[in-house]
């Protein structure tokens, strides 16, 4: 990663805005230019586009958007980012909350309207986990890849030129300004463009160990289930032209990583009314006050492993996330008759399990605050054997609400923008701050943000 002088370039190609990494956040950044009037091109690192949006559920948190309307859902920014501070404790940006939350509802219903992707309020997510309203979209396939496809197909139609294979290396540089980049081709060679404006969307830095060393050491060991390209490269070029960090501690965690599947279990199977416990049968949590910070909380039982403990109920009502048939598919859930039989099968001691689940006090809170409103769990029961993982870095180039990176004295770059995990996120220190479908949200909302502001400064 390094910067260039930019009297030593020779560009045979000029485009107005240059779009770093074909993620959800990339992707909409250049619809949103393409739609603002500029001409853009996406440089991607890999032959096809997929990223962490690839591997996610696809859900994305989304306030104001015409589906809520609809289905008389009363939410709009300032309940989106009132939540984001409550659940942060006030350590988020509160002008980039504001902004996630207007932008996201925007983002969602434009791209239905202007582009065919389709993101639906998914009745099927109560608001949980510091969401005090139901917001979270969904695509029809209820999955990242589909997501992604669908952008992707929205980039084709509007004639988007993304060039793969082409990994983001140098930017070059005339006093505070980018003048252009450089790009690497698998085989060693090296191509450069000039740009009016540049967007990294380079997502976050979950992939250079070294990085996750120095910003997050906590989950140094822990196991990381993002994508491996994502190695911090925008966040490094915009901290060697001076760009400020933020927030480089923040991360989102799961302690839902099916074992040794290596899928990820929705978090409804806890919404619903299931329980996670360790090796011993023993709860350890309120498996609803955390979604990230759970992760760390798995890590820390014997064996650094869990179960979901959930009933036929809960299952059947699973059954059309993609990602639970799949896990059923490899053979990823443990059934049976009785408590007893589950546990000696999953490797769970079946007085502890007993015990715990006789334990739960229904209609009013546990000694962890969780208030279980829904049915006792009753047999059959099922378990899946879980782990603990760094999903996302949260942290990154601090920018304004136009997507524009900032420098240490707060001022914008004067055509250098960020978003999605390059970006600050809206999680505010640490790993408690994660709210479920943030992370996408921030990718689509700042993306939205970025491809506008670009489109106008070029
Ligand atoms: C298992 C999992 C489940 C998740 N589930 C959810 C969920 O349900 N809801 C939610 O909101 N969030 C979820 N997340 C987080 C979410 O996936 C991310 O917040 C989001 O995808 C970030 O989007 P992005 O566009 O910034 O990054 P990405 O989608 O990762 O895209 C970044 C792109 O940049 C490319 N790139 C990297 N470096 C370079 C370079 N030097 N040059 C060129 N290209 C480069 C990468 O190849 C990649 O294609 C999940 C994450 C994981 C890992």
């Amino acid at each position: 990663m390094t910067l260039l002088a930019a009297a030593q370039a020779d560009f045979p190609l000029h485009m107005p805005v240059i779009v770093a990494g074909g993620g959800a956040c990339g992707l909409v950044a250049a619809l949103a230019a393409h739609d603002a009037g500029a001409e853009v091109v996406v440089i991607e690192r890999d032959p096809v586009p997929r990223g962490s949006t690839s591997m996610s559920l696809g859900a994305v948190c989304a306030s104001g958007t015409a589906d809520q309307r609809r289905l008389g859902v009363d939410d709009d920014a300032e309940r989106f980012a009132a939540d984001v501070m409550e659940k942060t404790r006030g350590t988020a940006d509160l002008a980039l909350a504001r902004t996630v939350g207007q932008l996201s509802g925007e983002a969602v219903d434009w791209l239905r309207e202007a582009h065919g992707v389709e993101l639906s309020l998914d009745p099927n997510w109560p608001p949980a986990f510091g969401h005090s309203r139901m917001r979270m979209h969904v695509s029809p396939g209820r999955s990242g890849t589909d997501l992604m496809d669908r952008l992707l197909a929205a980039c084709d139609r509007a004639g988007i030129p993304i060039v793969t294979s082409a990994t983001l290396e140098s930017l070059f540089v005339e006093g505070k300004r980018v003048t252009g980049v450089r790009y690497a081709r698998p085989d060693g060679s090296r191509e450069d463009i000039g740009c009016g404006a540049l967007i990294l969307a380079t997502c976050g830095f979950g992939g250079n160990h070294a990085m996750i060393a120095k910003h997050i050491p906590a989950m140094r060991e822990a196991r990381y289930f993002g994508w491996e390209g994502n190695q911090g490269d925008g966040i490094l070029l915009g901290e060697a032209m001076g760009a400020a960090l933020a927030d480089m501690d923040a991360y989102q965690g799961l302690g839902l990583l099916a074992e040794p599947a290596g899928i990820d279990l929705n978090p409804r199977f806890l919404i619903e009314g299931g329980v996670q416990v360790n090796r011993l049968g023993q709860r350890f949590s309120n498996e609803l006050d955390d979604v990230s910070g759970q992760g760390a909380r798995v890590i820390a039982q014997p064996g650094s492993m869990a179960w979901v403990i959930y009933d036929e109920r809960i299952h059947r009502s699973c059954f059309d996330l993609p990602q639970y048939v799949a896990l059923r598919e490899v053979g990823g859930v443990q059934s049976a008759d009785t408590l007893d039989a589950l546990a000696s099968r999953a490797g769970i001691d079946p007085a502890g399990l007993a015990e715990t689940l006789a334990a739960i006090p229904h209609g009013e809170a546990d000694a962890w605050g969780r208030r279980f409103d829904t049915p006792p769990l009753a047999p059959p029961f099922h378990a899946v054997r879980v782990s603990g993982a760094l999903f996302h870095t949260q942290g990154g180039l601090a920018i304004d609400t136009g997507g524009r990176v900032l420098d240490e004295e707060g001022n914008p770059f004067p055509n250098l923008l960020a978003g999605g995990g390059a970006a600050r996120g809206i999680s505010g220190r640490g790993p408690s701050g994660y709210l479920p479908g943030a992370g996408l949200s921030s990718a689509i909302a700042l993306g939205l943000a970025c491809g506008r502001t670009a489109a106008t400064l070029a």
